[in-house]
């Protein structure tokens, strides 16, 4: 690796935060040279040196102050004393009591249930960023705390066009993420939830059974609750997604970031409900807005990403099996019954959860495709996937179709769901 520029030392003053946007041609190096600080809510390891791939945006945070050093390029860096991480510790200190209050009650009671915690505001409002630092503080106090990410368009647990949870053992390593055991992965196949609404809230719902039934024999995981990152899509349907998936997680806790309206819009709704807490939380100056070609290149990485790891460290196989070895689905959008077998008048509606077996034709390539654990046809909208697998040639003449998956072997379950979401290798 190259790394271009100088060595740069920069100090920064108690609760000062140092704001990088790594360079596009290169990484850059960065360490903690004295004092101690922290990345979205993870410490820095004193003296070591970290690397950082290229346009990665992140801030070093000190709470006591601290000297670092950085070696590469940046396309910006610059130091800021104003920043709303007090304000998030004192949630997170909040949340400490509750999840300590519920480690003490009698098992299985409502009160032996830890926070359950969702972050919601507009696009690029630091939702996935406070969800990290909540997550990674919790995780340093030994609790064991779920990640929930609802965020089909930039979720950060598996690859776009999912919903996913997973169970944050250790604070989150700035770079490389969350180390993914085994995470509970609904496949909903598209970016953006307009295209099925009925759907997204069919998964959300099955997500949050699933986590609740894991929950009941599991007191630790009870205890440390739940953090929930959201779309930033939060007018009209989007605003009713949300009001949705407080009410599916039974969230205690909503952080809104950034957004007065918002705020007191969902103060109204849930006043009615008694036990919940909807806080008002600054938006931090640092956090970077993303264009639409940014994400939707960063959504192409992180599909990358799966199949190759963060820095080509993982070999996916290519198999090539028959057309009949593989039943694919796709999920809603046809007609429930034909116009002729309505009443008069009547529009014939889509049922959003109906199955369709797909033909396979080239329309496939380029698609990535869930892998249902699924045992039967009817159970494929309610069952979590094992994984993705990437269509990269479809031969018509001899009925061979090639695909990319993570790992060599047969695939873990036989049926596909297929939904709009594409990559194009690069
Ligand atoms: P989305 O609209 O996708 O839901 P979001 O609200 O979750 O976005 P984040 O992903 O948390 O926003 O932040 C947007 C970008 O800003 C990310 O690349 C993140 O790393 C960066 N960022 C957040 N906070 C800071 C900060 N204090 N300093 C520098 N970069 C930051």
């Amino acid at each position: 690796m190259a790394y271009g520029g100088s060595i740069k030392k920069v100090k920064l003053d108690k609760e000062c935060e140092l704001r990088v946007e790594v360079a596009l041609d290169g990484p850059l190096r960065l360490r903690l040279l004295s004092g101690t600080a922290e990345i979205f809510g993870t410490e820095l390891p004193p003296e070591i040196w970290l690397s950082f791939p290229p346009g990665l945006k992140f801030a070093v945070f000190t709470w006591y102050g601290a000297t670092i050093e950085m070696d590469g390029n940046t396309e910006t860096d610059y130091t800021a004393d104003e920043t709303p991480m007090v304000s998030y510790v004192n949630v997170h200190a909040v949340l400490e009591g509750r999840r300590n209050r519920a480690k003490a009650s009698a098992t299985d009671t409502d009160d032996s249930q830890g926070p359950r915690v969702i972050v919601v505001g507009p696009t690029d409002s630091g939702k996935s960023t406070l969800t990290r630092m909540l997550l990674s503080w919790a995780a340093k106090q030994g609790w064991k705390p779920t990640f929930v990410d609802l965020d089909i368009g930039q979720g950060s647990i598996t690859i776009p066009g999912s919903i996913a949870a997973t169970p944050v053992e250790l604070p989150i390593d700035p770079v490389e993420g969350i180390p993914l055991e085994m995470p509970l992965v609904y496949f909903y196949g598209h970016i953006t939830p307009s295209a099925n609404i009925e759907l997204y809230k069919v998964l959300v719902k099955e997500l949050a059974q699933t986590l609740e039934r894991q929950f009941s024999g599991n007191a630790e995981s009870r205890a440390s609750g739940m953090v929930i990152n959201t779309m930033g899509w939060i007018e009209g349907a989007g605003y009713e997604l949300l009001l949705h998936a407080i009410d599916t997680f039974k969230a205690t806790v909503v952080l809104v970031l950034g957004q007065e309206k918002l705020c007191s819009m969902l103060r109204g709704v849930v006043k009615s409900k008694g036990n919940v807490d909807v806080v008002k939380l600054q938006k931090s100056g640092g956090v970077v807005s993303r264009n639409v070609k940014v994400r939707q290149k960063a959504r192409g990485f992180r599909i990358r990403e799966y199949f190759y790891g963060l820095t080509n460290d993982l070999s996916p196989h290519s198999n090539i099996v028959n057309f009949t070895d593989l039943s694919i689905f796709r999920v809603g959008g046809g007609p429930q019954a034909p116009r002729s077998a309505l009443p008069i008048g009547a529009e014939p509606a889509s049922d959003p959860t109906r199955l369709t077996p797909v033909t396979i034709n080239r329309d496939l390539l380029h698609l990535v495709l869930g892998v249902s654990y699924a045992k039967e046809p009817d159970e494929i909208v309610s069952s979590n996937v094992a994984g993705f697998i990437y269509i990269t040639d479809i031969d018509i003449q001899r009925r061979k179709i090639t695909y990319l998956a993570p790992c060599a072997g047969e695939l873990p379950g036989k049926f596909l769901i297929v939904g709009n979401l594409t990559w194009v290798e690069t």
